[in-house]
């Protein structure tokens, strides 16, 4: 048998990622491999640094993007800051917030739990009572925008609890970054991740990362190595930060980082704070779509998050019969439940390029035709 070259399918993607990438991106990612230590390969990531403070709001000189997707920033963060034996007030309000308790304990920390029901966001007085309960606790880690569930939890408050305990704070901004308010250095976030594939409309497999001053003197004086060798930030950083001598760590997905600087370019050429309208308006467009057919949120108003639309699966739809239909028939991608709210919910994403008010009509469209609207 001969297989033949790989022709996937032209999607429309309005689920929780990965999300369309534009023309310009995917051509960015045709041009030639370069070597990764080539100077002009290196005067792009000097660009790329400068685009991702931009992104995070940020002066932080430790901005770069880990090579490999979201969960490896999650875990950078972790086993550089955390070290045997720490304590970590770690708040859970869907998936991620789980990853996270799993990373504080393969490091060999102790995480204290702070939970709220799938679809809330993260209370204040609780992560306050955790602090008050644990002097000794040495980090917060929370999730800006849950994914799982389409909350967006209120990162400054949370920052400022934490620096108000001596705490340091780590940050799941994988699905925030680019689509809702974030300042990481206004807010004072000391250690935070992202990923390319949701409001970056980059494809996955980078991890865009940015550590405080403080989280960086956290790291310099560790006790103990890190137990990752590729993740471990000392060794990364000879390549990322070592300037025109840039020593060999891991060779660098070349093309990858193509995509990502231009979705980075694009951004700035839009502007930070207009592509955080842009996912608003076109939310409050498709929530006025859904609310006409009867479909309600997830998430209480106010707290919800405009790039991930998490509603409910109307009574006696077949939750798998629908998505599929769409995704045959009208070559539409959206998202199911995850966990507790499988089944339950569909997931609608509306994030970076795919945040349109074409996708909001098409959706829309779509979906009225499917369920027989
Ligand atoms: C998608 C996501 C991740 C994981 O990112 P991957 O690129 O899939 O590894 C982590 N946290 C949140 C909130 C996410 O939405």
């Amino acid at each position: 048998m001969t297989i033949s070259s790989f022709q996937p399918p032209k999607r429309t993607l309005m689920g929780p990622g990965p999300s369309d990438v534009s023309e310009r991106v995917l051509q960015a990612l045709a041009r030639p491999t370069i070597g990764h230590l080539d100077p002009a390969f290196i005067g792009m990531m000097d660009e790329m640094k400068s685009l991702l403070q931009y992104a995070f709001k940020t002066e932080n000189e430790l901005t770069f993007p880990v090579s490999a997707p979201g969960s490896a920033g999650m875990e950078t963060c972790f086993v550089n800051l955390v070290e045997p034996g720490d304590k970590v007030i770690v708040c859970q309000n869907g998936v991620f917030g789980g990853r996270m308790k799993e990373n504080v304990e393969r490091v060999g920390a102790t995480p204290v739990m702070v939970e709220d029901d799938w679809g809330n966001v993260v209370d204040p007085q609780k992560v306050e009572d955790a602090l008050k309960a644990n002097p000794d606790a040495k980090f917060v880690a929370f999730v800006h925008a849950e994914t799982s569930t389409g909350a967006m939890s209120d990162a400054e408050t949370l920052v400022k609890l934490a620096h108000e305990h001596d705490c340091l704070t780590i940050v799941d901004a994988v699905t925030s970054l680019a689509g809702s308010p974030l300042k990481v250095d206004e807010w004072g976030i000391d250690a935070i991740y992202s990923g390319t594939q949701k409001c970056l409309s980059a494809p996955p497999g980078l991890s865009p990362v940015s550590f405080s001053e403080r989280a960086s003197e956290v790291i310099k004086n560790r006790k103990t190595k890190v137990q990752s060798w590729f993740l471990d930030m000392s060794l990364v950083m000879g390549y990322w930060g070592g300037g025109a001598k840039r020593a060999y760590h891991h060779t660098a997905p070349v093309n990858n980082l193509y995509g990502l600087h231009e979705s980075l370019v694009i951004l700035q050429e839009e502007g930070l704070e207009n592509s955080w309208q842009r996912h608003m308006d076109n939310h409050l467009k498709l929530k006025a779509g859904l609310e006409d057919m009867g479909i309600g949120y997830v998430v209480k108003e106010g707290e919800r998050l405009p790039q991930l639309n998490s509603v409910y699966i109307p009574e006696g739809v077949d939750d798998a019969e629908v998505r599929g239909k769409l995704l045959n028939d009208f070559n539409l991608e959206i998202g199911a439940g995850l966990g507790a709210l499988a089944g339950k919910v569909w997931r609608i994403g509306l994030m970076g390029h795919a945040s349109s008010e074409d996708n909001v009509n098409f959706c829309l469209n779509s979906l009225k035709e499917v369920l027989g609207k």
